[in-house]
């Protein structure tokens, strides 16, 4: 594993279950107990009824691509080598969406509703980031093949 210099997230209490998930390849998403709400990113409280009864579940780790954003200035200098970059809101299957990255796909590639699926990046041996890649069968289709 290469030195990680870019930021990296802090664990806290509201947080722990994610990440210790992520080290375990694991996408786990919070679920309200009294309600069903599935919530992400983590919190206290459910947004749904405000109940603070709360499990952790995992997830498929599928989803599309439901809106991005190009970078094309490093806000960073750890990106200064990674512009022009996109940061994409995933939504999983399970309704929940989450802020990440495409790992295999360039921001000229992406479409909403592009199918995409959970892959795990070592920052460090404390932090696994979930992102994504294409959906394995999207893998070896041009863009161009692909009727939106
Ligand atoms: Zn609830």
């Amino acid at each position: 594993m290469s030195q990680y210099n870019k930021p990296l997230p802090q664990i806290t209490p509201q947080t722990r279950e994610l990440w210790e998930g992520c080290r375990k390849h694991k996408l786990l998403i919070q679920r309200c107990r009294a309600c069903g709400t599935l919530r992400h990113y983590p919190r206290i409280m459910c947004p749904s009824c405000g109940s603070w009864d709360t499990e952790w579940v995992k997830v498929s780790g599928k989803g599309k691509v439901y809106s991005w954003t190009v970078a094309h200035q490093a806000f960073h200098p750890a990106f200064i080598d990674d512009v022009p970059y996109a940061s994409v809101i995933v939504e999983l299957d399970e309704g929940v969406r989450l802020v990440t990255n495409i790992v295999d796909a360039s921001p000229e590639e992406l479409y909403i509703g592009m199918p995409v699926e959970v892959v795990f990046e070592d920052a460090t041996s404390e932090i696994i980031l979930p992102k994504f890649k294409k959906s394995s069968w999207l893998q070896g289709i041009s863009s161009s093949q692909i009727v939106r």
